[in-house]
């Protein structure tokens, strides 16, 4: 069988839709294959070095209340969002008139699709959220491909 480099490339994880809306983006995030569904402690991380907040946001989960309680072990769609905040948080600092920025979001599956998932974010600025989901994602997909070479 053979394959031409360039078709072999496919990220991990890819944006299919973005659509900005008053306050929120919504994503649909595309799984390239089942492998890539799941975190894991080593996958975590390598995202804590460079989102180190990671761990502390607000988080609605069955097991606590923090990205902390399930960030081991929950789908990397949900990963996505918390690592899309995250960045936009990071912009943020030492923002005087943005003290009270409280950012959040969702993640859910699409119905009977285990490779799709619809992700919504909150923004303060149209413009660095949308730079915070594709900087969020070239990271997540990095790893990803990182951890896929690995095992
Ligand atoms: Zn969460």
């Amino acid at each position: 069988m053979t394959q031409s480099a360039a078709t072999s490339v496919r990220q991990p994880l890819t944006l299919e839709k973005i659509t900005v809306r008053e306050g929120r983006i919504e994503l649909v995030v595309c799984l390239a294959d089942g492998c890539y569904q799941k975190t894991d402690p080593t996958l975590i991380a390598a995202c804590l070095k460079r989102y180190p907040t990671l761990a502390d946001h607000a988080c609605k989960n069955p097991r606590g209340k923090t990205f902390a309680a399930v960030m081991n072990n929950t789908s990397t769609p949900h990963l996505l969002e918390h690592l899309i905040i995250d960045a936009q948080m990071r912009s943020l600092q030492g923002v005087a008139s943005h003290e009270d920025t409280y950012l959040m979001g969702t993640t859910e599956f699409l119905p009977g699709d285990p490779l799709r998932a619809h992700v919504i974010v909150s923004y303060y600025d149209d413009l660095v959220g949308l730079a915070a989901c594709k900087d969020a994602c070239e990271f997540l997909n990095a790893c990803l491909i990182q951890r896929a070479t690995q095992s």
